[in-house]
């Protein structure tokens, strides 16, 4: 000990770090829904001014939540802890049940909706199929915020949650000959196709999208990951704990075999005794989680392996949604 102490005080060279190839993945990290949000309260921010009250985290990370508190966002709960007055009160990228603005509108409230657009595509699906008469199958993770806001769109007792293939064998609508399914956008391409397939043999007649509703982001970010994972000797996702899209990530890596996968929000997160002896680490970063924290992770290994970095590509994205009218004038300027 006294002799390693003894080099460092002389100036001597520092032991040679190991070797770290890191693949990272591409696509990962924001997608078009989650900047479009993060927009919206930035926008909102310069329009208004602060504070302006966010219903629920505008996006499922945290590093974003607390950049947008120090600007003057307000993140709530529910619609009653915001005053009244004129601060207006943003929707998150996951979408509401009707319930909420018509609530917020009730109250005098200004609203402004950050519901990605292809959150909104799979509420307008449902509602669709409703009008038709059909009884909704809806495909996703109970208590997640879009799979409250999409089973809010329709009446109690319309639409039914359906979790895993497991459930499918109990369910027995009144109607089996009239039904439609949809799904949650974030959700495992591999699960959920699974689950599609059993719905269509028990109801050989229910109606729904050409493939799902999972979304161009999640899908992307899943694929990538299938191509890394085989390669490497550990997978860490970046993401918050809450991210479905996120978790799905760290799931399809340890699926290929991936053999240590962690979902790790920070640097600091970062296990450091189940990564010493890798020499291959993916990379990726799920749809709500900002580039500066994958930097971040790098940098962190790079004080402990000479670190290379190649890049991954399964595909590239070009997808950018509008803002909200309301914002948009505000968004030239
Ligand atoms: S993950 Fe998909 S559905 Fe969710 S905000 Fe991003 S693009 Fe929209």
């Amino acid at each position: 000990m006294s002799a390693s102490v003894n080099q460092t005080d002389a100036g001597a060279a520092a032991p040679a770090k190991p070797p770290l190839e890191i693949l990272l993945c591409a696509p990962r990290g924001f997608c078009a829904g989650v900047v479009r949000a993060i927009d919206v309260v930035e926008r909102a921010l310069a329009l208004y001014g602060p504070p302006v009250y966010v219903r629920h985290e505008i996006v499922h990370n945290k590093y974003v939540v607390e950049s947008l508190k120090r600007k003057g966002a307000v993140f709530v709960a529910e619609l009653d802890e915001v005053p009244d007055g004129t601060a207006p009160v943003i929707f998150s990228a996951h979408g509401v049940a009707k319930t909420v603005p018509q609530n917020a509108v009730a109250r005098g409230l200004t609203t402004i909706d950050a519901t990605c657009p292809l959150v909104t595509k799979v509420h307008r699906e449902a509602e669709i199929h409703h009008k038709r008469g059909r009884h909704v199958l809806l495909v996703g993770h109970s208590g997640h915020p879009e799979v409250v806001g999409t089973m809010g769109q329709l009446p109690k007792g319309s639409i039914t949650l359906v979790e895993d293939v497991e459930q499918i064998e109990a369910l027995e609508p009144e109607s089996r000959d009239n039904l439609a399914w949809v799904t949650q956008t974030t959700l495992s391409v591999d699960d959920t196709r699974h689950v599609v397939e059993a719905l269509k043999r028990k109801f050989p007649t229910i109606v729904g999208p050409h493939k799902d509703d999972i979304c161009y982001a999640t899908t992307n970010r899943q694929e990538a990951v299938k191509q890394v994972a085989p390669l490497v000797d550990a997978l860490i996702v970046v993401g918050s704990s809450n991210s479905s899209n996120s978790q799905r990530l760290r799931e399809v890596a340890e699926r290929v075999g991936c053999p240590i996968t962690r979902l790790v929000n920070r640097a600091e997160d970062v296990d450091w005794e189940a990564f010493s002896n890798i020499r291959r680490l993916g990379l990726t970063a799920g749809a709500s989680a900002p580039e500066v924290l994958v930097e971040e992770i790098i940098d962190a290994f790079a004080t402990r392996y000479e670190v290379t970095v190649d890049t991954v590509s399964t595909t590239t994205e070009d997808m950018v949604f509008p803002l909200p009218r309301e914002l948009r004038s505000e968004a030239a300027e």
